[in-house]
């Protein structure tokens, strides 16, 4: 499959290490929650980075400038103008069709494809309730704060928990992200959705299907 130029129309920091990207590039599918695009970065890198959300031929994406990680330390250090090529997107994640009450769980830039598809839904005026339990390690951590908040306060089924391992404070819960994982959490949502690093990704599995979710209701991705 031919790559597809994206040139950076906007970079900005979220926090100290985590920056969202804007891209343009003229791909002939619009995206889906969950796609990914393939970067070729100019060093010939190549990394793999989940669409947060897409609109007007724009493509955003939350990445995290990992120490002594080139190529993410590569794609945060571009500058207005750069242009990298990239596949289109891409990704067979199904979702579900119709109106089900969804939970959704992430930790770190497992954010990106959780955001697009939460907000992917309210927009389309899917009225079932969804809870978003989302967790980084410290205050300084979190991003895209008012974004969530707002929706929480446009659509009342959509409700919000930020969770911090590392750090307490006011309107936060302090611990992981798999601490609210139990019987009543497993009746109240129909499906969940998971997203972050391999070890949160595991035991937020484990401790769903032991709390009485079936693997079926359960869809993941981790990195
Ligand atoms: C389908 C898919 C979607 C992805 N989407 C995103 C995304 O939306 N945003 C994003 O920031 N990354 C995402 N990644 C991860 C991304 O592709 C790179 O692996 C990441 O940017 C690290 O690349 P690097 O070259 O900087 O570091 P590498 O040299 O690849 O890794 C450096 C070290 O950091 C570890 N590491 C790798 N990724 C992480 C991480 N996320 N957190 C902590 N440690 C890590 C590695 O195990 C290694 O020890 C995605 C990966 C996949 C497979």
């Amino acid at each position: 499959m031919p790559t597809i130029p994206h040139t950076l129309i906007a970079i900005r920091a979220l926090t100290h290490d985590v920056f969202e990207l804007v891209f343009r590039a003229d791909i002939a599918h619009p995206p889906i929650p969950w796609q990914f695009s393939m970067f070729s970065l100019p060093s010939g890198l190549r990394r793999a980075y989940s669409v947060a959300w897409h609109e007007h031929g724009e493509l955003t994406y939350i990445i995290k400038r990992l120490e002594g990680g080139p190529g993410s330390t590569e794609i945060c250090g571009l500058t207005p103008g750069a242009e990298v090529a990239a596949l289109p997107p891409v990704g067979k994640f199904q979702l579900s069709e119709g109106d089900v009450s969804r939970c959704f769980i992430g930790t770190g830039t497992g954010f990106a494809p959780l955001w697009f598809q939460i907000r992917s839904a309210l927009e389309r005026e899917d009225s079932s309730p969804m809870h978003f339990v989302f967790g980084v390690r410290e205050a300084r951590d979190r991003f895209y704060q008012s974004e969530i908040w707002e929706l929480s306060e446009q659509y009342p089924h959509f409700s919000f928990t930020q969770y911090l391992s590392r750090e307490d404070i006011e309107w936060c819960e302090r611990w992981y992200v798999t601490d609210p994982i139990g019987a009543d959490l497993a009746r109240a949502y129909k499906e969940f959705y998971i997203c972050g690093s391999p070890a949160m990704v595991s035991d937020a599995r484990t401790q769903l299907e032991m709390s009485g979710v079936h693997k079926e209701r359960i869809r993941f991705e981790q990195y």
